[in-house]
């Protein structure tokens, strides 16, 4: 689908240590609702765009939030967002927001980092952000949304990973997509290296105890969606292949951030970019990682893989 990736501000209620955006990114003014509004309309008219994604910092923080989502809705596309939900605990902020918009028409991807409160605040530097954005979760199925979790797999919390698809399994249910990404080590990320950076070596194995659980539960009938993004195929027993989404070396359609003009066709900061992929034989089905994998991580440990 056609997509407008539109980070509305950079502002946030939290202050997430693996979080990709400079210190300084918050003193960027947000767009305005003209700015938002023609950078939809140009997506729309000019590309085609199917698909308006609400990103940040957090956008239901931004001034104008309600009224975006007026704006859009009226616009017959497809409406997603990647929150932290913290806002959506607010029960009368839900009904506000939900009386614009249908749950149904609404695709929402909120990480929950850890299915140990103590350690998802500790990773979010928010105290109670885990409760609350349970709760704001619980808002939003209420209304029957389109919902993906989303785990950032950090030296913070990696070996965890088999312990967090059970809490996650028996939490949300079969119709909640997960997702297990590794994280782009730039900005506040890069200045948090201890915590959050962990080599794909060491983090793998736990992967693929997490992901034996998912197969276990689809044989007992599970029909769960399970996504793995920006890992890259040959560091991954191929007997997990399926779990990996090489979507995310597609280009997004229109692109727009507080700090520069709209731009067409922008290619992801991730994918099959190194030395090894450029002659190995999965290099257009691999997702690869981020570019930012190179400057902390020894990129000899990706290795080509050779047809027949
Ligand atoms: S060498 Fe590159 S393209 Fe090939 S599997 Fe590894 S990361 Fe993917």
């Amino acid at each position: 689908m056609k997509t407008l990736y539109c980070a509305i501000g950079y502002v946030c209620n939290e202050h997430c240590r693996f979080c990709p955006c400079s210190e300084g990114s918050v003193n960027v003014p947000s767009l305005t609702y003209d700015e938002i509004c023609s950078t939809i309309r140009r997506a729309i008219e000019e590309r085609g765009v199917e698909n308006i994604l609400l990103s940040g910092g957090e956008p239901t923080i931004h001034p104008e939030f309600f009224r975006i989502l007026e704006f859009i809705k009226g616009l017959n596309v497809n409406i997603s967002m990647l929150t932290n939900a913290l806002r959506l605990a607010d029960e009368a902020f839900a009904e506000r927001m939900f009386s614009i918009i249908d749950g149904p028409e609404l695709d929402v991807t909120v990480a929950f980092h850890s299915h140990i409160p103590e350690k998802h605040d500790f990773l979010t530097q928010h105290k109670g952000s885990f409760e609350r954005s349970m709760k704001g979760v619980a808002n939003m199925l209420k209304h029957n949304v389109r919902l993906s979790i989303k785990n950032n797999i950090v030296n913070y919390t990696y070996k965890d990973l088999p312990e967090y698809i059970k809490w996650a399994t028996s939490v949300f249910k079969d119709n909640v997509t997960l997702l297990l990404c590794n994280i782009d080590i730039n900005g506040t990320a890069a200045s948090n290296k201890s915590n959050v950076a962990v080599d794909f070596r060491d983090s793998i194995p736990y992967l693929q105890q997490a992901l034996d659980i998912v197969i276990e539960q689809r044989k007992q009938g599970h029909k769960r969606n399970v996504k793995v993004l920006t890992t890259p195929l040959c560091l991954l027993d191929p007997y997990y292949w399926g779990f990996i989404e090489s979507s995310t070396q597609e280009n997004v359609t229109a692109y727009r951030v507080p700090d520069s003009e709209l731009m067409w066709d922008v290619s992801s900061d991730s994918g099959p970019l190194f030395k090894a992929c450029e002659k190995c034989a999965l290099n257009r089905h691999c997702p690869g990682t981020w570019s930012s994998f190179r400057n902390n991580y020894d990129e000899s440990m990706l290795k080509s893989i050779v047809a027949g």
